[in-house]
């Protein structure tokens, strides 16, 4: 297998990377640190990533898109994610949403959705699956009619009226546009009666943004409810069959891998980013007379952080690459398992080789490990790793 990037992967790796240090990094701490949950966000990052194409990198070129192929998208990923590994997540997201819009929405859904995010430098995507009732329970759901999701819609004629709340959905405070998934069926199972709407944000009478959480780590990134109270949706804006968003075979609740792979170059992004960092350290900062990197400790530590940085890079672009050599059984849930391992115990490593700095919380060793641990609680859980689990015993 050939590693070896080609010209035009390697085009967008180098503007990545030019970006990532001149305008995302600088950047970093000081978005991090701000307090208000939704001051954190910074439109001019948004804007001026979106003018180099990393906001519609993933369109299908015949809608003005740069169509990146998945190798690329991982390349791109871990740039960004190397210099603020949130900053990086709120492009990737609209990288996600519109690889949906362009794999499951109608030709005409995808030209009234599609033209409006390419010509906005400010247009954001999002989708709203988790509820204050409970997250899990929509991606694993039990056997149970009552479980899951209840944000509610109900025909009227051309129109469907929705009401209730969605929780925690990316994207939210700032989005333009929404997949939701809605309960159109309350008498079945969630499998059999959940619908996914598209909702435009300043089209959706009833439609409102909830409060912004306030989150440990990806502080940058956006997690907003989103507030129904008799939202009125033309039918026109279904996404597929009425009750058929859990047998979708794209998006979230399905086989489709994009947002595994994405998270897990995320991750080898941030581990790049301390490799590098306990490097610079251990060159420059005394200890008991001598330079860190002249103890074996730290070398020993440092081998540890490379050598499991490395597998995963290797492990990624893999992924990456079979899925664009249309191989099939694939699964990229392992490598989204095996980010999340890898993330947190090579920052461990990085926090073990800060030492005192780290005890004292220098700013960028706290920042890696708050957002590191983000990935427990988002697609890196236990749950996460029950569905790769049953994959492979089906
Ligand atoms: C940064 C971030 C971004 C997010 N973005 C979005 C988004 O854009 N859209 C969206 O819809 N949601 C989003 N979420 C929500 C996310 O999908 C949920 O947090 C996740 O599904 C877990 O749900 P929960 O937090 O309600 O935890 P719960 O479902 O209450 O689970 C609590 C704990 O119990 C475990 N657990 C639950 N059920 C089981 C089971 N059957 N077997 C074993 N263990 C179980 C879970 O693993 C977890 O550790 C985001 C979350 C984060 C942190």
């Amino acid at each position: 297998m050939d590693f070896k990037l080609n010209e035009e992967q390697t085009a967008w790796q180098m503007k990545a990377r030019k970006f990532a240090a001149e305008v995302l990094r600088p950047r970093s701490l000081e978005r991090d640190r701000i307090t208000d949950a939704f001051g954190t966000w910074d439109w001019d990052i948004i804007k001026a990533g979106s003018k180099l194409g990393f906001r519609t990198s993933c369109v299908p070129k015949k809608f003005g898109g740069h169509e990146i192929d998945f190798v690329t998208q991982a390349v791109v990923m871990a740039e960004l994610a190397k210099a603020d590994s949130a900053m990086s997540k709120a492009f990737s997201q609209c990288w996600k949403w519109s690889h949906l819009i362009s794999q499951a929405c109608t030709p005409e859904q995808q030209e009234r959705y599609l033209k409006p995010f390419m010509s906005d430098d400010t247009y954001v995507l999002g989708m709203g699956s988790t509820e204050h009732i409970g997250g899990s329970d929509n991606r694993l759901p039990p056997e149970n009619i009552k479980s899951g999701m209840r944000l509610s819609g109900v025909q009227d004629g051309d129109y469907w009226i929705l009401n209730g709340e969605k929780a925690f959905i990316a994207n939210g405070s700032v989005g333009k546009l929404f997949f939701l998934n809605v309960r159109t069926d309350p008498n079945v199972m969630m499998r059999d009666g959940v619908t996914t709407f598209v909702i435009e944000k300043d089209k959706t009478p009833g439609f409102s943004i909830g409060k912004v959480f306030n989150k440990s780590g990806w502080r940058f990134y956006q997690n907003a409810e989103l507030v129904c109270t008799n939202a009125r949706v033309h039918k026109s804006n279904i996404l597929g069959e009425v009750n058929g968003a859990m047998k979708r075979s794209v998006g979230d609740n399905s086989g489709d891998m994009f947002g595994d792979l994405e998270l897990a170059a995320n991750a080898l992004g941030f581990c790049d980013d301390a490799v590098e960092t306990a490097i610079k350290l251990a060159k420059t900062r005394t200890q008991g007379g001598k330079l860190l990197k002249e103890q074996q400790n730290i070398q020993l530590k440092i081998n540890k952080m490379a050598m499991l940085t490395e597998a995963l890079r290797s492990y990624v672009l893999r992924t990456a690459w079979e899925h664009d050599q249309k191989i099939k059984g694939t699964n990229a849930g392992l490598v989204m398992n095996y980010s999340t391992f890898v993330g947190q115990e090579v920052t461990e490593l990085y926090l073990d080789v800060c030492d005192q700095p780290g005890v004292e919380l220098d700013e960028h060793a706290d920042k890696l490990v708050r957002d590191s641990f983000i990935w427990s609680h988002l697609a890196g859980d236990t749950v996460q790793q029950i569905r790769v689990a049953q994959k492979m015993l089906k």
